[in-house]
């Protein structure tokens, strides 16, 4: 294809916004799905993305469209459209994907305005020099409001309020002409035709029919199929089984050129083995220099993840290891707790990374499983020069402790006016730092700060959305570390260790967070036959305790003899509940203990 005839943009919006509505009715316009196979969310492949309504992995489709308007009228062009995911936890797969493209929409809900994602995905745009169509959505809705909401986005991103286009991603309206405009205002792509290939991957997905399918943007020369390529950050070289473009199935070609967009086959297994962001080029006489951008993705987020049942070790083994092959940001290795078992410490990009991949597991391979409170990475310098990274917090070093570091966010907020004083209360007691605060309009407030991960990896999304009554909404990425006075707190039963529920926090919180574990856990925690203290302690100073009395367990009593069968169903039913005891040291604890004692509230 001519690269003058090409179009790469990708939408952008908040979430719920309707992007994969809107990308479902382009589908339709544009032919490549026929109305009767039309599902909603189309390219949302992934069941957990259908339920939740949110897109993980990015998809590119090709669309033919020949504008009704304009000069380029009649004139079939190819857009390429690339779903980006709408999520934090992965803002570097956003990144890749915009850099694929020229232009963006910039999807705005008519009844909602601008939000927080919708912010932090623009300035990601913007650093990518894409150009911008803004765009309000589901002007069908009774609440919309388009005048004032255009207002809003014109005055943000620095355009007239009559170049915001309307669209109702239900019901089609407007959408033709949102197509003419991507045709007209995103610029072509430029390459060097003759020179190296160089193509970049966005995005790679295990498939397991095909092995690996990587979709690539081909940024000069041109990758023909059966050729030997080779991946830049690796120099591992294999040959091109199979290349083409995605409208949306797969549909091989013999190569793509300058300013294209599609997928390739290598039969590789792992995706690691093609990298999102690396940089492809021909094995002899290749490119010198790759694209610009590459990093490893990089977990923030660590959780052990234990069987319910010790005989499923193996399984989840082997259900981590099938995950990975999709999934390059999923790092774990076995570890062992004295409280769980054999288990694994696992690394997520963040907390919704770890979500989808528990109930992955749990859903696609029946796995019951336990997780640990999830905790950042720790960097730990000791007095006599050594440094530890500390991914589990019972393996925090013992010996004199010089400076520890925890990592940092930037952190975008928006909320109403009305919550501004209430969103800064959340934000200091997390130990958060006001950067910056701006009014997007009369009732529109957008606060920056900077805040430890550790703060806002656990329950503050949820704190943030019930002091602003569900309005305000959160953005953030990773800006580095910071060094902090943290301790380790323990816990102890009946004088035992239990390493499940040893944490890191803050000095001037260590001791609130002792008191809630102890008088939680007394709670939790049944009777036994003779009396368990609970202690919360640093090192060896004891911050908290409380006390479970002794009880004499005799529920035979209670069957005033006779009833023989009864006497023997109660005797089954306390031998079950023994089963799904875990055994700390001399104290039984069920297993709903542990797991109500490791939830956020
Ligand atoms: P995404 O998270 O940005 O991909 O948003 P979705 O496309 O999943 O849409 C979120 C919700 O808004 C869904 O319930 C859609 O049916 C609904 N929706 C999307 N576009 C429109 C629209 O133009 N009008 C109305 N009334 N609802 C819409
Ligand atoms: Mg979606």
């Amino acid at each position: 294809t001519d690269p003058a005839l090409i179009r790469n943009f990708c939408i952008i919006a908040h979430i719920d916004h309707g992007k994969s509505t809107l990308a479902d009715r382009m589908l339709q316009l544009t032919g490549v799905v026929e109305q009767r196979q039309m599902r909603a969310q189309y390219l949302d492949r992934m069941d957990i993305e259908r339920e939740r309504g949110i897109t993980i992995k990015s998809q590119a489709v090709r669309l033919p469209w020949a504008p009704g308007e304009g000069e380029e009228k009649g004139k079939t062009h190819i857009l390429n459209m690339i779903d980006t995911p709408g999520h934090v936890d992965f803002t570097y797969e956003v990144s890749r994907s915009l850099a694929a493209c020229e232009g963006c929409i910039l999807l705005v809900d008519a009844a909602q305005g601008i939000e927080a994602q919708t912010l932090a995905n623009l300035y990601l745009a913007m650093e990518h020099d894409l150009t911008i169509i803004p765009v309000l959505n589901k002007i069908d809705l009774p609440a919309a409001q388009p005048e004032k909401f255009a207002a809003e986005l014109a005055h943000l991103i620095g355009c007239d309020p009559s170049e915001v286009l309307k669209v109702s991603a239900k019901t089609g309206e407007g959408v033709e002409a949102l197509l003419d405009e991507v045709v007209r205002q995103v610029p072509a792509p430029v390459g060097e035709a003759d020179a190296p290939a160089r193509a970049m991957i966005f995005d790679s997905v295990y498939d397991a029919y095909r092995g690996v399918v990587t979709y690539v943007k081909v940024v000069d020369g041109r990758l023909s199929k059966r050729e030997r390529i080779q991946m830049m950050s690796t120099g591992a070289a294999h040959e091109l089984l199979e290349i083409g473009t995605n409208s949306p199935e797969m549909l091989p070609a013999d190569g793509l050129s300058v300013g294209e967009v599609g997928y390739l086959i290598t039969g590789v297994k792992d995706v690691r083995q093609s990298k999102v962001g690396d940089t492809i080029t021909q094995f002899s006489k290749g490119a010198t220099e790759p694209l610009g951008g590459y990093k490893d993705p990089k977990p923030m987020v660590f959780s052990g993840l234990y069987p319910l049942d010790g005989s499923d070790y193996p399984e989840l083994r082997d259900a981590l290891d099938k995950l990975q092959l999709n999934d390059a940001a999923l790092v774990y290795e076995p570890e062992t707790s004295a409280a769980l078992g054999f288990g694994f410490r696992v690394g997520f990009l963040g907390l919704l990374h770890l979500e989808v991949i528990r109930e992955r597991l749990e859903r696609e391979f029946g796995l019951d499983l336990i997780a640990t409170a999830p905790n950042v990475v720790y960097r730990v310098e000791m007095e006599d020069g050594t440094e530890h990274v500390v991914t589990n917090p019972s393996e925090y070093p013992t010996g004199k402790v010089a400076q520890v570091h925890e990592p940092v966010v930037r952190a975008t907020v928006l909320t109403p006016g009305d919550f501004v004083g209430a969103v800064m209360e959340l934000c200091q007691s997390r130990r958060g730092n006001l950067q910056g605060m701006d009014y997007l309009s009369e009732d529109r407030v957008e606060l920056r700060y900077t805040l430890p991960l550790a703060e806002i990896v656990f329950d503050f999304f949820d704190a943030l959305k019930s002091k602003t009554r569900g309005y305000a909404s959160l953005d953030y990425e990773p800006t580095g570390e910071q060094t902090a006075d943290l301790v380790k707190v323990d816990i102890l039963l009946h004088g035992d260790k239990v390493d499940a529920f040893s944490a890191i926090v803050h000095k001037d919180k260590a001791y609130a967070y002792g008191v809630r574990m102890a008088s939680k856990l007394r709670e939790l925690i049944p009777r036994q036959q003779f009396e368990v203290p609970i202690q919360a302690a640093i090192g060896a100073r004891v911050i908290a305790r409380e006390t479970v009395r002794a009880i004499r367990k005799d529920v035979l009593a209670k069957c005033y003899g006779g009833d023989i069968s009864r006497k023997r169903k109660l005797l089954e039913k306390q031998k079950e509940g023994k089963k799904r005891m875990k055994v700390v040291g001399r104290v039984e604890v069920p297993q709903e203990a542990f797991i109500a004692a490791l939830s956020s509230d």
